[in-house]
């Protein structure tokens, strides 16, 4: 392998225009350190499969250059196709297969032959947890096991990168939950990730960091923290009994919080997101009642990526404000 400035993808501005004019892919810039488990999140549509596919050589991107593990994606197609896993979005097992057959059919693909091929298979269905139906074939398999199968002849020839295109949709919780268990597995072996998906939630508990992928641009990057923490804070609701108390309520957070807070109003009172919304909960409560505002309930929670994601969508400036 070349050279990689420990960088297991590195791409610049990336464009992808479709044939028939579609703008998928819009100035995307990617540097991936090797070994991270990096997270590409966007709604159906946002162009996560065309960046992919453009990473993994199957597309040519219009204009912008991509390295993967140091070979040229435009010049070096082959070497990259050698270093990197792909599971698609839709699978790519043959179901009149056994797991070890189809697991045996990709060493073909991919050229692992010899003495260490059955011990990369059986290590393989141990990986995904497949041993035990090893020799059955896939056609009887819930989604999920098929799913870790295909996992499985992605890394065949133990590359240190692999791309996971949404393999988690379409799978109820406990099958997806499993599958996490495998891409941690397959990362703390030292495999650097690239996963796309739809779910907060997953590229909230796998990713090291990632990006929010918007039409086709990047509107976001950095830890899952980062990134809750730029919307500003924690938010605290507050339930009122009275609407009538509602302008009453909004000024008195916002004289009581200064410029240390977003205050809005909410359909049973209001909202306060700020970096101090627990710790200084409390005393704002206090200020409430003294100001005669009777309040019925209220709550505090951490931000979720929900939160980043609904502030990205709902108005790319409005979490840039909040982040001052
Ligand atoms: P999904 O979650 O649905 O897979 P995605 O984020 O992967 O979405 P892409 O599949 O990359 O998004 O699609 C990005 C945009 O490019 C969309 O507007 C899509 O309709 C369009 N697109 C995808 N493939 C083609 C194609 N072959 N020709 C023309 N437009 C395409």
């Amino acid at each position: 392998m070349t050279a990689t400035s420990g960088l297991a993808i590195d791409a610049r501005g990336v464009e992808v225009t479709y044939g028939d004019g579609t703008e998928a892919v819009r100035g995307v810039d990617l540097q991936i350190p090797e070994g991270e488990f990096f997270g590409f999140l966007g709604a159906n549509g946002a162009g996560k499969t065309t960046t992919i596919k453009t990473l993994v050589t199957l597309l040519t991107p219009t204009a912008g250059s991509v390295t993967v593990n140091g070979y040229d994606t435009l010049t070096e197609g082959r070497s990259v196709r050698q270093s990197v896993g792909y599971m698609a979005q839709e699978t790519a097992i043959d179901t009149d297969l056994t797991a070890r057959e189809n697991i045996k059919f990709a060493c073909e693909a991919y050229g692992v032959t010899g003495s260490e091929r059955e011990e990369r298979i059986d290590s393989l269905l141990d990986l995904v947890d497949l041993a035990d139906v090893a020799d059955k074939t896939a056609d009887g398999f819930s989604g999920g096991m098929k799913k870790r199968l295909d996992a499985a002849t992605a890394l065949v020839h133990e590359p240190p990168l692999v791309f996971l295109d949404e393999p988690t949709t379409g799978l109820d919780p406990k099958a997806r939950n499993r599958l996490w268990e495998y891409f941690q597995r397959i990362n703390d072996r030292g495999t650097t990730v690239f996963l796309t998906t739809q779910y907060l939630e997953e590229a909230d508990y796998l990713c090291d960091r990632l990006s929010l992928i918007l039409d086709g641009q990047i509107v976001e990057t950095g830890s899952p923290d980062e990134l809750k923490s730029r919307v500003g804070g924690e938010r605290l609701d507050i339930d009122l009994a009275d609407e009538t108390d509602t302008d009453r309520a909004l000024d008195i957070a916002r004289e009581f919080f200064a410029a240390d807070a977003t205050v809005e109003r909410t359909d049973d009172g209001v909202a306060v997101t700020a970096r101090t919304a627990r710790e200084r909960g409390p005393d704002l409560l206090v200020a409430l009642r003294d100001g005669d505002v009777a309040v019925t309930g209220f709550n505090v929670r951490a931000p979720s990526l929900d939160d980043v994601f609904l502030a990205v969508t709902d108005d790319e400036d409005g979490l840039t404000e909040a982040a001052q």
